[in-house]
């Protein structure tokens, strides 16, 4: 027997409940109307929300940036990958978030690897929103923090668990999604920040859903909230509305601070590439100067919620969303990969997401700034025909 025999019988295992995954080719430049596959469909699985991904400006900022920098930063930002570029992104995110500054990362994924990592140890506790985002989830294991999930948004059982538990550990820190990744419910970020500030506890929020899409200038969560006046670690991607690639935190000067000195996914690794840092400020720059986008994203939601809310045939089938993410519950594996297929068929591309990556089967629907109404109405009326 081989040592490596164990691979073949664990991809069976996989296959045999459902759970094997495959890439989807897509060709060109991604937007509302792809080709998948060689096939045209339309695109309701995106986090493109705003549609910049394709937009020219962040296409020639992008390429001017590789010109004058080359491709790669070449190295880590600490020692020879550092541009004045960077830079610029950072004062940037910190102005669309009003912090007193922000770092930028080379993912969303390495951000909280690196943040979480940074805060916590071993001596202190993380409380976790059950439904976390798995970056948040690994980067809470390799801070070797004692982990305590909380059920999802249920800040009884928090407050519960912080009376509890806080007391016996150094430092605390909550932790969730600003935008729930894969229900797009939001956090309920007041009542976190005032259980932080009761139990002396740090609060990190995922923002990679909220930034350029939430509140009124597009901040995030916090806008949303009009909670920018209150300490709290922001972290967040530049690879969704932001139509890039990179991850960033924004905050307190000293927290920055302190995370360029120990955060290791920022320490140990190159600098994010000229074309990203160019595309994601060209993009901060649309997110200030085209509110319309986040308007037009709104109205989207709010006629395709109610088109949903219409054709399912259990309303609670549709899961509450405050976001341009609407999931419809699905009652299986099985079930949520036909149905997807089904949608695939009939020429639309929609996400068919099953366990492990969540507790319960379910299409999930993105939507784009740049979508049109008869795009929602081809959506509604193929998942009209579907049993579901
Ligand atoms: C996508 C995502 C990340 C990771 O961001 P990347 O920049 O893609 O690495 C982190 N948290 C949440 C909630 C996400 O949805």
């Amino acid at each position: 027997m081989s040592s490596y025999s164990w691979i073949e019988r664990s991809l069976t295992t996989i296959h045999k409940a459902n759970w094997y995954r495959q890439v989807q080719p897509i060709s060109g430049r991604g937007g509302v109307e792809v080709n998948l596959n060689g096939t045209p469909a339309i695109n309701f699985a995106s986090n493109d929300y705003l549609g910049l991904a394709g937009d020219e400006r962040l296409i020639e900022a992008a390429i001017a940036a590789t010109r004058e920098y080359g491709t790669g930063s070449t190295g880590s930002r600490l020692l020879s990958g550092h541009r004045p570029l960077h830079r610029q992104l950072e004062e940037a995110i910190a102005r669309l978030k009003q912090t007193d500054d922000a770092i930028v990362f080379s993912s969303g994924y390495l951000a909280n690897l690196g943040t979480l990592t940074a805060l916590v140890g071993p001596r202190d506790v993380i409380f976790a929103d059950a439904y976390n985002h798995a970056s948040l989830r690994q980067g809470s294991l390799l801070s070797g923090a004692t982990v305590r999930d909380y059920p999802h948004r249920d800040v009884d059982s928090l407050r519960q668990q912080l009376q509890q538990q806080r007391p016996q550990f150094r430092r605390g820190l909550i932790v969730s999604d600003g935008v729930f990744s894969m229900d797009g419910d939001l956090c309920p970020l007041p009542q976190l920040l005032d259980l932080a500030e009761e139990y002396d506890c740090m609060l990190l929020v995922d923002d990679a859903h909220g930034t350029g899409v939430l509140g009124s200038r597009g901040a995030g969560t916090v806008d949303y909230f009009k909670a920018g006046d209150r300490p709290l670690v922001q972290m967040g991607t530049l690879s969704k509305a932001l139509g890039s690639l990179g991850g960033y935190v924004a905050g307190d000067a000293a927290l920055i601070d302190y995370l360029r000195n120990r955060a290791p996914t920022w320490i140990y690794t190159t600098g994010l590439s000229p074309a990203d840092t160019a595309a994601a400020l060209a993009a901060i720059a649309i997110v200030e100067q085209e509110p319309q986008r986040r308007e037009q994203l709104r109205q989207h939601q709010a006629y395709l919620k109610k088109k949903l809310l219409n054709i399912l045939p259990q309303k609670s089938q549709l899961l509450p969303s405050e976001s341009p993410i609407l999931c419809i519950q699905v009652k299986d594996a099985a079930h949520v990969m036909a149905s997807g297929q089904a949608l695939r068929e009939a020429g639309l591309f929609v996400c068919a997401v099953r366990p492990p990556t969540v507790p319960t089967s379910r299409l999930r629907i993105t939507l784009m700034a740049s979508h049109e109404s008869q795009h929602l109405d081809r959506l509604g009326e193929a998942l009209h025909s579907l049993v579901l």
